[in-house]
């Protein structure tokens, strides 16, 4: 168990960055940096990144080590199964090789759980008993507080919204499957509905980079008014508001925190959700569910694996 009284190095190992953060005893995080993941460079130059961010940020100390690293992970024993996102990994054991190099404590955590932590702990969930957080960008990631609690199933591989199927004709997703949330309300989903919107004949600005168009670009243009992008939005906003909606019947939660870059749309993308929500969810004049921005932004996951390891034997 990590103690109470050390500084702790956080690492936010993502697609793109790899995030690091110093948090002190309080839960704050004293010193940052940060280098470009360069998955497609192979796992042992990433794990090597990940060892010098860690020495980096300890400057000479050695302060334990939590990694919140893209899953399917064992949270049991910090091993990665194949993840679809760092593609020709395989099967890693990232927490032995990366205690053995570093010479000390070390966890891995899922990133998309971690980040729901932080939020519960540090952010939007402050004070919740159950919350559902989301994180929407390239893929979706999704972590549960139920009673209190950080709920990671038999497995520790609960949660996974994103790779819930909405619709079995659907498009194929990352993980195989076909019709997976994520391949409708993640980056490419979006980039898709732009791309059928303009084959449709609707006119829109992006028209001009349709060939390299991004979420970022849409989520721009519907800032600026664009109607195609703000369409886009809307209809992510509904796949995830049903999504969010079947979630909330299920379990009744009170609370779903979002965020990711997709999230940074704010209200174009949180009134869509909030609507499909309404129409969909049973009761929810009773239930009145709270679904709100994040707090910490790209800090959850950092704050989050230090709370959760200080915290769990
Ligand atoms: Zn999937």
């Amino acid at each position: 168990m990590a103690s109470a009284n050390t500084g702790f190095v956080g690492i936010d190992f993502g697609g793109t960055n790899l995030r690091g953060g110093l948090v002190d005893s309080r839960g704050f995080i004293v010193k940052r940096a940060a280098v470009l993941t360069a998955a497609s460079e192979g796992k042992d130059k990433v794990i090597s990144r990940i060892v010098s961010l860690a020495q980096k940020l300890s400057a000479g100390e050695a302060f334990p080590v939590g990694v919140a690293s893209p899953g399917p992970i064992d949270s049991s024993t910090g091993v990665l199964y194949n993840p679809p996102n760092l593609p020709g990994w395989g099967v890693v054991d990232l927490r032995k090789e990366l205690a053995g190099r570093l010479n000390r404590e070390v966890y891995v955590q899922n990133d998309a759980n971690m980040t729901a932590f932080g939020e519960f702990c540090h952010g939007a969930g402050r004070g919740a008993r159950s919350m559902l957080c989301l994180t929407v960008g390239t893929g979706i990631g999704s972590g549960l507080i139920l009673d209190g609690h950080l709920y990671t199933g038999e497995h520790g591989l609960a949660a996974e919204l994103g790779h819930t199927v909405i619709d079995l004709n659907g498009p194929v997703c990352g993980c195989g499957n076909r019709g997976c949330l994520e391949s409708f309300a993640a980056a490419k989903g979006m980039v898709r509905q732009v791309r059928n919107l303009i084959a449709a004949g609707e006119k829109t600005a992006l028209q001009a980079v349709e060939d390299e168009l991004t979420a970022e670009l849409i989520g721009s243009a519907a800032a600026g008014g664009d109607a195609v992008a703000v369409k886009a939005l809307r209809r992510t906003g509904t796949y995830l508001g049903v999504a969010i909606s079947n979630t909330l019947a299920l379990l009744d939660i009170a609370l779903v925190v979002l965020g990711g870059g997709i999230a940074n749309a704010g209200e174009l993308l949180l009134e869509p959700i909030r609507d499909a929500v309404n129409a969909t969810l049973i009761d929810s004049d009773l239930r009145r569910p709270k679904i709100v921005p994040s707090e910490l932004g790209d800090d959850a996951a950092i704050l989050g694996i230090s709370s959760y390891s200080r915290s769990s034997t």
